[in-house]
């Protein structure tokens, strides 16, 4: 995420998270679960960083898909939790891409949440 000329790194791998498709970081925050006040002094890590994740999520554009094994792979985890995780996280990966390619108006970070998850906050 290229806020500045210095790119923010992943805390698991060291590399840049160039775009804001690629970050676990931004993921979580649209689907409500960092708070925009925390956002800044949250660290940045790769979806493919974070396997627990972005193991959920099934979309063309996120190819190859991530495989997580273990205890919190998604075949061990409860199938109703999958299914409402795997949706949320999936509605969360497209609206990445929605900011990524918005052209017209650049979004505030306020408005990148879920439209349910923008009232969260205020
Ligand atoms: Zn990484």
């Amino acid at each position: 995420m290229a806020r500045c000329d210095q790119g923010y790194l992943c805390r698991v791998c060291g590399e840049e998270v160039e775009h804001i498709t690629d970050s676990e970081l931004y993921l979580r925050y649209v689907i409500g679960e960092i708070d925009p006040e925390t956002l800044h002094l949250t660290s940045e890590c790769h979806l493919r960083c974070a396997p627990a994740l972005s193991q959920f999520i099934a979309d063309n554009r996120f190819d190859p898909p991530v495989e997580m094994k273990g205890l919190f792979s998604q075949t061990e985890l409860d199938p109703d939790f999958v299914q409402s995780r795997a949706s949320l996280i999936n509605r969360g990966y497209g609206r990445l891409w929605a900011i990524r390619l918005e052209r017209r108006k650049p979004l505030t970070v306020l408005e990148y949440p879920l439209t349910e998850f923008i009232q969260k906050w205020q």
